[in-house]
């Protein structure tokens, strides 16, 4: 038999993705930044693999989208997430807070609506803060050799 969810439980629990408000779903972004990295698609396999190469508008410091209101103007292959699409995005990270919440699972305790700071993630290694060179500053044919295993990610997707 399943605990009843107490009165005060948070909105992530409680609601479904297309019940929550615009604050709420833009809240669940814990600024990994995992999801701003270059990703190469494998042809015979189909296997994702993430780079430590970021977006060209991705700032490392903040670890977040340096213009994020003119984002997919500026970045047309920039995809916007939706209640929708969250779930059959499946290159998203495994810990990106949406595909979490997506599939049912709670956020962990470094995410800022649980720690209380949105510093948590950084401290504990879970973002790629400082660790990204932007796109603009590498070879494209030297991408394939930034493969990297963020933490908290599978070898393969
Ligand atoms: S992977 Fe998810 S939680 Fe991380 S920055 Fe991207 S959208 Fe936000
Ligand atoms: S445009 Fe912004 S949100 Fe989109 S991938 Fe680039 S840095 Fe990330």
């Amino acid at each position: 038999m399943s605990t009843p969810l107490k009165a005060d439980a948070p909105f992530w629990k409680t609601k479904t993705m297309a019940e929550m408000s615009q604050e709420e779903w833009e809240s669940l972004c814990d600024s990994c930044g995992k999801c701003c990295c270059i990703r190469l698609e494998d042809e015979d396999t189909a296997a994702i693999y993430i780079t430590d190469v970021a977006c060209k508008l991705f700032n490392p410091e903040t670890c977040r989208c340096g213009d994020y209101e003119n984002r997919s103007k500026l970045v047309p292959d920039c995809v916007t997430l939706t209640p929708v699409n969250v779930s059959q995005l499946k290159w998203m990270p495994q810990t990106c807070a949406y595909r979490l919440v997506s599939e049912g699972k709670d956020l962990p305790e470094y995410h800022h609506l649980v720690s209380g700071s949105r510093d948590t993630i950084h401290e504990v290694g879970m973002s790629v803060q400082d660790a990204v060179t932007s796109e603009i500053l590498v070879d494209e044919d030297d991408i394939p050799t930034r493969i990297v295993i963020w933490p908290g990610e599978p070898d393969i997707n």
